[in-house]
This record gives structure tokens, C-alpha cells and sequence, in this order.
């Protein structure tokens, strides 16, 4: 199969659909890539790690787009994107139709088959198209977090781990999903002290299990939170309840009792976020303060570390876009039903049952 990947587009992105690495994967089946010159180079992929591993070098998108029959990107297709897809092409892709009822009219127009890495399913359950991401911004929470309690930042000033003779900083994450266990992992490893709470009793055993008595666990009522906002120097955020808003945990009342110059950081905030005083930031100023406290809730977290994000995003793409370019995608989807899960858009209809419900149309 021909396979094209083009630089991406959207504002500040600068992850790529395949590394040299995966590139050298299609080669070696025998599939031809092409690669925009460019699409890597600023996260240090250049051109010829590219072509070192076989890919032909193409000048602008809409060449890489005429020659290639599947296309493998990051972020959904942006209009000047879609306008370039054809009749029967394969899209590859983070798409989120949901909530975007313009670039589902456009890739129904397209006629071609486009595929979202965010619904396709796994065979433990879950998503593990998605699951990378949330590893990332699992791990960069406690980085945000410990560089937000230093002063220069606005914090109060508190070393996450402390120093011999020292107590370390209280941590709070609410949530022990994907987000919640890779922030433990992080803030465990730098000596802070960590309660994690959840409503998922299994998920604090399983912790319990892991990490013994070098954290708290706790069921995740109203009063526990309350009661562990108030003491924390660094709260995280990353519930999440499929298919819905955040709910906000963490109310005005509660912000206003904390500690002054306190952190929050709200990995949820991509759902509406779960700390009733946040609002999405970017990157460019990642921070606000409420009632002195600092919140962090920048919305795509995994951007500011795009080398290690375009790295752990093929190792979860490579499987099903081998498959894809192997078998052609009736065939592959014929033998894996969680690749199935990912068809968003066949032909000119919409395919996945939420996406049709959320923009109501027809199947
Ligand atoms: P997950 O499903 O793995 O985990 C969510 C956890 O929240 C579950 O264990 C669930 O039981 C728990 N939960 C639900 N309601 C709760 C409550 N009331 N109290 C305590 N815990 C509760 O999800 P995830 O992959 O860890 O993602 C978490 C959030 O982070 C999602 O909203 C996701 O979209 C977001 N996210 C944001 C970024 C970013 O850049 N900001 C990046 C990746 C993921």
C-alpha cells in the first residue's frame, strides 16, 4: 500500500504520524511511504532519518496526499486538510467528531474511510490508542505541579520531596485511572507523600497491591475530599466518567480554604475539568490563580513534550496501521473487531454510534 504522512498543521503541533522507526516497519513489508519533507524536524526527526528508513521525501501535503491510498496523522484533519481527501482513501487519525459537526460534514463529503485511534477498543478493554496520552500527562502533572510550588511561579515555595529533617509536600490525586497511576508513580518516586482517591474500589486495591504503605488510599466521597483538598500542597485532577462532563469535585468554597499558594493541576479540564474554578490555558500561559491558588490546566498537555508523545503514539498505532496497509481496512477490521471500534466515517456515512448520536445522524 502507498502511505502518506504530512506535516502537521493545527496551531503548535508539532507531533508526526510515523517515526523513522515505523516508516521502516512499512518498508520492510514492502509498502511504500511517503513523508512530507519537514514533518519531523522539529522534534529532531529530519529528513534523512526518513528517507534512511526508505521513505520518499515529497515538498508539500497535497502531493504526499495525491500519491497515498492510506493517510497517518495526529490531529483531526483541518479544512484545507479534509478538502485534500478523496473517494476511498484511508484516514488514520485522533478525529473527535463528537463535538465537531464541520469536520464530520467534511470527511462525509470526502468519501473516504476515515479511522479515529481515540475509538478504537482493547482486547483488555479500554483505549489504548488514547491511553499514551494520558501516561504523558499523568507523568507531566507532578513535573507541573513540583516546578508551580516554587515561588518564582507562585507557589508557596515547598520542595515536593523535602530534605532529611524536612516533611515532603502533601499530594492529592483524585482519580486512579491511566492519569492517576503514572502522576503516583511520579510523585511517589520524588518522595512526596501521596494520598490517591477514587470511587473504584478494585483500581486503589490493585494500587494498594503495588505500592504498599508508601501511599493512602481512599474512597472518593465528599468528605474525603474535603478533608484531603484542605491539607494538600498539590492536588491533581484526572477522573474521568466515559462519555460525560468531569464532575466538578472540588468546589469555590473548598479552593478558598486551601493553603496559600497551593497548586492545582486539572488534567481533566479536556472534559470540562473537575475543580469548579478552572478554565482551560495553553502552554504560551499555563497558569491562573483563584483565591491564591495556582491552577494548571492546560488542555493538551502531551504537546509540550511532542518527541516523547509522537514516540509513545506509534507504539500504540504501528499494530493496526500495518494491519490496515497489509490486509486493506475491510479485511483488517474483518479480523479485529477493536480496529472495527475505530471506524468513524465509511463512504459518506457515519459509522460509530456515538459520534451519530452526539451530532444526530444517521447511521
Ligand atoms: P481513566 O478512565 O483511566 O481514569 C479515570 C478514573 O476516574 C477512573 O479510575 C474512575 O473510577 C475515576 N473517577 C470517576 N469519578 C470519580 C470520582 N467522583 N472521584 C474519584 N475518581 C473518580 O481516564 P484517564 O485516561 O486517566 O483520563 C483522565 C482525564 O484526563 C480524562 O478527562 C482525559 O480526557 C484527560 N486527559 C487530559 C489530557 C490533557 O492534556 N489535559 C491528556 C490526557 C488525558
Amino acid at each position: 500500500m502507498r502511505v502518506g504522512v504530512p506535516k502537521e498543521i493545527k496551531n503548535h503541533e508539532y507531533r508526526v504520524g510515523l517515526t523513522p522507526a515505523s516508516v521502516r516497519e512499512f518498508a520492510a513489508r514492502g509498502h511504500e511511504v511517503f513523508v512530507q519533507s519537514g514533518a519531523g524536524a522539529s522534534i529532531g526527526l529530519a529528513d534523512e532519518h526518513y528517507a534512511a528508513a526508505g521513505a520518499t521525501l515529497l515538498k508539500d501535503a497535497a502531493e504526499v496526499c495525491a500519491r497515498a491510498e492510506m493517510i497517518v496523522k495526529v490531529k483531526e484533519p483541518q479544512p484545507a486538510e479534509c478538502a485534500m481527501l478523496r473517494e476511498g482513501q484511508i484516514l488514520y487519525t485522533y478525529l473527535h467528531l463528537a463535538p465537531d459537526p464541520e469536520q464530520t460534514d467534511a470527511l462525509l463529503r470526502s468519501g473516504a474511510i476515515c479511522i479515529a485511534y481515540e475509538t478504537i477498543t482493547g482486547p483488555q478493554g479500554g483505549l489504548p490508542l488514547l491511553a499514551p496520552m494520558s501516561e504523558v500527562a499523568g507523568r507531566m502533572s507532578i513535573q507541573a505541579g513540583a516546578a508551580h510550588l516554587e515561588k518564582s511561579k507562585g507557589g508557596m515555595g515547598v520542595l515536593l520531596g523535602g530534605v532529611p529533617g524536612v516533611e515532603p509536600a502533601h499530594v492529592l490525586i483524585i482519580g486512579a485511572g491511566v492519569v492517576g497511576t503514572h502522576a503516583l508513580q511520579m510523585a511517589v518516586g520524588l518522595g512526596a507523600r501521596v494520598t490517591v482517591l477514587d470511587k473504584n474500589v478494585e483500581r486503589l486495591r490493585q494500587l494498594d497491591l503495588v505500592f504498599g504503605n508508601r501511599i493512602k488510599t481512599l474512597y472518593s466521597s465528599a468528605q474525603a475530599l474535603e478533608e484531603k483538598v484542605l491539607e494538600s500542597d498539590l492536588v491533581i485532577g484526572g477522573v474521568l466518567i466515559p462519555g460525560a462532563a468531569a464532575p466538578k469535585l472540588v468546589t469555590r468554597p473548598m479552593v478558598r480554604c486551601m493553603k496559600k499558594g497551593a497548586v492545582l493541576v486539572d488534567v481533566a479540564i479536556d472534559q470540562g475539568g473537575c475543580f469548579e474554578t478552572s478554565h482551560a490555558t495553553t502552554h504560551a500561559e499555563p497558569t491562573f490563580v483563584v483565591d491564591d491558588v495556582v491552577h494548571y490546566c492546560v488542555a493538551n498537555m502531551p504537546g509540550a513534550v511532542a518527541r516523547t508523545s509522537t514516540f509513545a503514539l506509534n507504539n500504540a498505532t504501528i499494530g493496526h496501521g500495518l494491519a490496515l496497509a497489509d490486509l486493506g481496512w475491510q479485511q483488517a477490521m474483518r479480523e479485529s473487531p477493536h480496529l472495527k471500534a475505530g471506524l468513524n466515517v465509511a463512504a459518506g456515512k457515519v459509522t460509530c454510534a456515538p459520534v451519530a448520536a452526539a451530532l444526530n445522524l444517521p447511521m
